[in-house]
């Protein structure tokens, strides 16, 4: 598989569908008062499970957390056993889904959960109003990543 593949929102396969209608859903879970910028993830366990995060502001600035990495930290909390098998990012301003990228941050943390597990896992988000990219991996996401 090439490492990135663009696809139309109806040539995507179901159920990446169904994980960015769950990442949708988490939106209206994010808590973002400052920026009005409302992103949710989903991520799918090999056991079918999917797990969501919401963005959490905070007015202390720097100690808000991207919904990439509440998915992710929940994930560890409460089936640290299963892999990942895809992730999908959205994003929303008032009602409006709009187009956004993971923050190198989360990109960072997204790779050292790949690599805490046996296989890559598929990352999936809106770069254009009509144009989703799906990443055959998270590492390809952050090249030359922090690592002990
Ligand atoms: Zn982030």
């Amino acid at each position: 598989m090439e490492d990135f593949i663009f696809y139309d929102y109806n040539d995507l396969d179901t159920q990446t569908k169904n994980l960015i209608e769950q990442a949708k859903r988490a939106t209206y879970l994010s808590y973002a008062p400052y920026s009005n910028f409302f992103v949710g993830a989903a991520l799918l366990l090999e056991n079918g499970t999917m797990v969501c995060g919401a963005n959490q502001e905070n007015a202390s600035f720097p100690l808000c957390m991207c919904a990439e990495r509440v998915a992710l930290y929940t994930k560890a909390s409460q089936y640290s056993a299963i892999g990942i098998i895809k992730m999908a990012v959205v994003a929303r301003r008032d009602e409006e889904f709009v187009p956004a990228a993971c923050c190198g941050a989360c990109r960072q943390v997204m790779v050292e959960f790949e690599k805490r597990q046996p296989s890559a896992y598929e990352v999936i988000m809106q770069i254009q109003p009509h144009q989703w990219l799906k990443c055959r991996s998270a590492v390809v996401l952050i090249p030359f990543q922090f690592e002990f």
